[in-house]
């Protein structure tokens, strides 16, 4: 028996008490199927308050806008649209994200349009009086377009940056500079070649603000380019233009691991099976990007940070207090300076803790090989829970079917097995399909009908990636809410944040 290599999820309250409920866990997949994602829009909205609180620590004024592409669910975009109009809006990324938006209650003026855009998305950004998050020059030509021939209102606009230098590689010869290449976004160096467009352009497209989404952890990265985005907005003051706002994008974090020392553990374990110093901990091998190149660990793990000490609005707290390069002064203290609005663009991390993806187990079988390791087929695909496709690993929860097994504490009773580590395989033919490549350990050997129950995954896991191959079910959505000592349920698509007999309560 391999020594439990756990990696545990972070499930806080109401995420943990919702796992605790397994006879309505078990009730909702039998209804509805397997898989099942399940969606708590209260803790959407809780989310998006930690933000604003940071927002008043530090007596910042602007927008929290949710990144509509981090989940499709139309409960969560109510409940947001349901919240402080000047407090809460949404960025939008494609036309039917914007219909979507627009459906669930959000106005125009609550609405960020970012990414690159066709014609008929910016059109109707430009009709509703959402902001634009203008991606290249091209696109303000094309916006200014829109405005003059279709006689539309001035639109507000912002402009996206990107090729922000950053530290790298510490050689002899001091610290070099590198500009991370992005697809997205117009070039620092580019940026005030474009000043005299948005003068020319200013009757129909009006600079509000300035933008960035780097997709990066480094915090000092995004400290130096919230700078930059500074200091480009006094440019373009001193031209006479209005920029007021500085949008910072998302990429705030999810802590996915409870433990530090989980992740440490198993990081370490996996550079070690690389080398061979222990058996493989994951399917045939596979390495996450690491490889053995003659007794020496090489490559970069493509492994998102699964413990992290800080995220979410803790690390919009740490990005607004460290000292800007070359200021000297923090970047909240620029943004009153200035008397600039802060707008952020949280995905990931405002549906964090926000939901669950359930699965059936359907089979369960000995990989042969005297291992002890074990095959978990489930009623699912690794595209209804893509946490490997996004190198999120963590491990599931077991649901049992009937009684608990367990005793109070968690620590298994006599009898109820011994921690056992498997592999959780999809409901495709094909080889590829595995839930995760690496052995995932369970307290004991789960049984057909028990339910695993993946944690956290309403940030990119649950719907981004699914898909109708081999016609097996996509996943439906239901909100719930703890009302007394129950759970209430609805679909997805019927949950609306106001209260009336038997709906649910905001
Ligand atoms: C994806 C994206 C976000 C959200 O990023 P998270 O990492 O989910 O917070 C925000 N803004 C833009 C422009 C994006 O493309």
């Amino acid at each position: 028996m391999d020594v439990p290599l756990y990696l545990r999820p972070r499930v806080e309250s109401p995420l943990a008490s919702l796992l605790g409920a397994a006879p309505f866990l078990h009730s909702l997949v039998d209804a509805l199927g397997s898989p099942l994602n399940v969606l708590l829009p209260e803790a959407v909205a809780e989310n998006a308050r930690r933000f604003r609180s940071v927002y008043r620590r530090h007596r910042l004024a602007g927008r929290v806008y949710f990144a509509h592409k981090a989940n499709r669910s139309s409960a969560l975009v109510r409940r947001l649209a349901a919240e402080d109009p000047a407090a809460v809006g949404v960025d939008v990324a494609s036309l039917e994200e914007l219909r979507h938006a627009l459906s669930c209650g959000f106005t125009g003026d609550r609405i960020m349009a970012t990414g690159p855009k066709d014609p008929e998305f910016l059109w109707l950004a430009a009709r509703v009086g959402a902001t634009v998050n203008l991606d290249s020059p091209g696109e303000l030509e094309q916006l200014a377009g829109l405005v003059r021939r279709y006689g539309l209102g001035r639109v507000d606009a912002l402009v996206r940056l990107s090729g922000f230098e950053s530290a790298a590689g510490r050689g002899g010869a001091g610290t070099r500079l590198l500009a991370r290449r992005s697809r997205f976004g117009i070039p620092v160096r580019d940026a005030r070649a474009l000043v005299p467009a948005l003068e020319r352009h200013a009757d129909a497209v009006e600079l509000t603000g300035v933008a960035y989404h780097l997709d990066t952890t480094g915090v000092e990265e995004k400290v130096r380019a919230l700078e930059q985005c500074v200091l480009f907005m006094d440019e373009c003051r001193a031209r006479g233009l209005t920029p007021r706002a500085v949008d910072i994008g998302g990429g705030f974090g999810v802590g996915y691991v409870a433990d530090a020392g989980e992740w440490e553990r198993w990081t370490t374990a996996l550079s070690e099976a690389v080398l061979g110093g222990r058996p493989p901990l994951t399917w045939r091998g596979h390495g996450y990007g690491l490889r053995n190149e003659g007794g020496t660990v090489r490559g970069t793990a493509a492994l998102y940070p699964g413990h992290r000490p800080t995220a979410g609005p803790g690390y919009l707290d740490e990005l607004l207090s460290l000292p800007a390069p070359v200021l000297g002064r923090p970047p909240a203290t620029l943004l009153l300076e200035h008397l600039h609005d802060l707008y952020i663009e949280p995905g990931r991390s405002l549906v964090d803790q926000c939901g669950l993806s359930l699965a059936r187990v359907l089979e369960v079988r000995p990989t042969g090989e005297d291992s002890g390791q074990y095959l978990v087929r489930l009623g699912m695909n690794a595209g209804d829970v893509s946490l490997e496709e996004h190198g999120v690993l963590v491990d599931p929860l077991l649901v049992p079917r009937g009684e608990p097994e367990k005793a109070e504490g968690g620590e298994p009773e006599k009898g109820d097995g011994e921690p056992v580590g498997v592999f959780l395989a999809g409901n495709l033919c094909l080889e590829a399909d595995l839930i995760t490549r690496r052995l995932v350990f369970l307290p004991r050997l789960p049984r057909t009908g028990d339910l695993l129950a993946f944690a956290n995954t309403a940030g990119y896991a649950m719907d981004f990636h699914a898909h109708h191959a081999q016609r097996q079910p996509v996943a439906r959505t239901v909100a719930v809410e703890q009302e007394g000592g129950s759970w209430r349920w609805c679909l997805d698509e019927e949950y609306w944040p106001i209260t009336h007999p038997g709906g649910m309560s905001a």
